[in-house]
C-alpha cells in the first residue's frame, strides 16, 4: 500500500491514559468520542430476554429485521435501506461502489476525518474546498464545490451534516442546490448526529437519486459499541451500494440489539432531549470561564479556551485529570480548538472545575 494513504488516528484507550497520566481507570471521562455517556436499558432488557436467534449459526445476509427496523425509523422501504457494521463501514462501501481508483471525491473540510482516509483507501483523489469561516458559521460554499466538482470531475461528494467538528448544520437549501446543481456525483451527507438536530434531508431521496444519507446507532441512540449504521437511498442507488456489502459484518448479537434499539425510539428521544438541555448548560458554563463556544446542534462543542492557556495546555491539564478532549494537530485550521462532547452535568461540571477558581486541589 502507497505511504502517503492518510490514516485515523485511533484515540487513546482508557488504559493508555490511565498508564501515562497516573489517574484511576473509574476516573477517567471520554471528552473525544461524541458518544451518549450511558448505554440505554433496553440493551440490558435485551441481553436478559430468554429467546435470542442461535449464536453457532450466521446471521442472515438480508438483516431483514434489523433494516425494517431501521426503514420504519426513518419512514423509508426496505429496498431503501442498506445496514453496515457502524457508519464508518457504509461510507466505506459508498467509497467502492461510485469510486474507481484516480477518480476524485470532494469534501468540505474541516469534517470527519474519516472521509479522506476512505477515499485514499481505495486509491481516489482527495480533493478539499474550505468551508467558511466561524463568523459564518461554518458553512459550505456551493458554488466553489459545485465548481471543484466540475473542474475534478469529481465521482463523489461527502457533506457532513450536522457537521463533525464544528457542530453546524448546512442549511438545507444550501445542500438541495448542491445536489441538483451536480446530478452527475453521488452526495454522501453523513447524518451521525441528525437526530440531536431534528433534520434529516431523507425524504429528498426519491426527488434526488444522487443522494446517499448515511446514519448511526452510535450517537443518539448510545450503541456505539454495538457497530450499527445504514444508509439510506433511492432503491437503484442502493442496490448499486449493496454489491459491495459484505454478508455478514453485523453479528447476531448486535442485529438484534439495534433492531430492539430502533424499534423503540423513546429511549433515543429521551437520550436526545437531556443532551441538548446540558449542552446549553454546558456551553454556558465553559462561556462563563472566557472560552469561546460555537453554537452546536449535536452532541459536542467546539470550544476555543480564551483565557485558559494554548489548546495543547488546557488538553494535557484535562488529561492529568483524565479528562480526555479532542485536539486537532498544529496544521489543521482549528488548532488552537477543542472538540468536547456533552456528558452529564456531574461530569461536566468537574470539567468547568478544573478551569474555573472553584477547584479543590487534592
Ligand atoms: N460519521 C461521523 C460524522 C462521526 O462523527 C462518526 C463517529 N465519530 C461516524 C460517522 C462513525 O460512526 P459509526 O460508529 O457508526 O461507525
Amino acid at each position: 500500500m502507497s505511504e502517503s494513504v492518510s490514516t485515523y488516528a485511533w484515540e487513546i484507550t482508557d488504559e493508555e491514559v490511565a498508564a501515562r497520566h497516573g489517574v484511576p481507570l473509574e476516573r477517567i471521562l471520554r471528552y473525544d468520542m461524541n458518544t451518549s455517556p450511558v448505554a440505554p436499558a433496553l440493551v440490558a432488557e435485551r441481553l436478559g430476554q430468554p429467546f435470542w436467534p442461535p449464536l453457532n449459526e450466521y446471521p442472515w445476509t438480508d438483516y431483514r429485521a434489523l433494516t425494517e427496523a431501521a426503514a420504519a425509523h426513518v419512514g423509508a422501504r426496505r429496498e431503501e435501506i442498506l445496514v453496515g457494521c457502524g457508519a464508518d463501514e457504509v461510507l466505506d462501501m459508498c467509497t467502492r461502489a461510485f469510486l474507481r481508483a484516480g477518480e476524485a471525491a470532494v469534501i468540505p473540510v474541516p469534517t470527519y476525518a474519516m472521509f479522506l482516509v476512505v477515499v485514499e483507501q481505495r486509491g481516489g483523489r482527495v480533493v478539499t474546498v474550505p468551508r467558511r469561516p466561524a463568523e459564518e458559521g461554518f458553512g459550505v460554499d456551493v458554488e466553489a464545490l459545485a465548481e471543484a466538482v466540475a473542474r475534478e470531475d469529481a465521482r463523489l461528494v461527502f457533506l457532513c451534516r450536522p457537521n463533525n467538528p464544528t457542530g453546524s448544520i448546512e442549511p438545507r437549501a444550501a445542500v438541495l442546490e448542491l445536489l441538483a446543481r451536480i446530478p452527475g456525483a453521488t452526495v454522501v451527507v453523513d447524518e451521525a448526529y441528525a437526530e440531536f438536530a431534528g433534520d434529516s434531508l431523507v425524504s429528498e431521496r426519491e426527488r434526488l437519486p444522487n443522494l446517499v444519507v448515511v446514519r448511526t446507532l452510535s450517537k443518539a441512540f448510545g450503541l456505539a459499541g454495538v457497530r450499527v449504521g445504514y444508509a439510506v437511498a433511492s432503491r437503484l442507488r442502493i442496490a448499486e451500494i449493496e454489491r459491495f456489502r459484505p454478508p455478514g459484518s453485523i453479528s447476531t448479537v448486535s442485529a438484534t440489539i439495534g433492531e430492539a434499539a430502533l424499534r423503540r425510539p423513546d429511549a433515543m428521544r429521551a437520550t436526545v432531549a437531556r443532551l441538548a438541555a446540558e449542552r446549553e448548560r454546558f456551553a454556558e458554563r465553559l462561556r462563563s470561564l472566557g472560552w469561546l463556544v460555537h453554537p452546536s446542534v449535536a452532541n459536542f462543542l467546539l470550544v476555543r479556551p480564551d483565557g485558559s492557556g494554548p489548546a495543547a495546555a488546557v488538553a494535557a491539564r484535562m488529561l492529568a485529570r483524565g479528562m480526555v478532549p479532542r485536539t486537532f494537530d498544529l496544521r489543521h485550521p482549528l488548532a488552537d480548538h477543542l472538540r468536547l462532547t456533552v456528558r452529564t452535568p456531574e461530569d461536566d461540571d468537574r470539567l468547568v472545575a478544573v478551569f474555573a477558581a472553584e477547584e479543590v486541589r487534592p
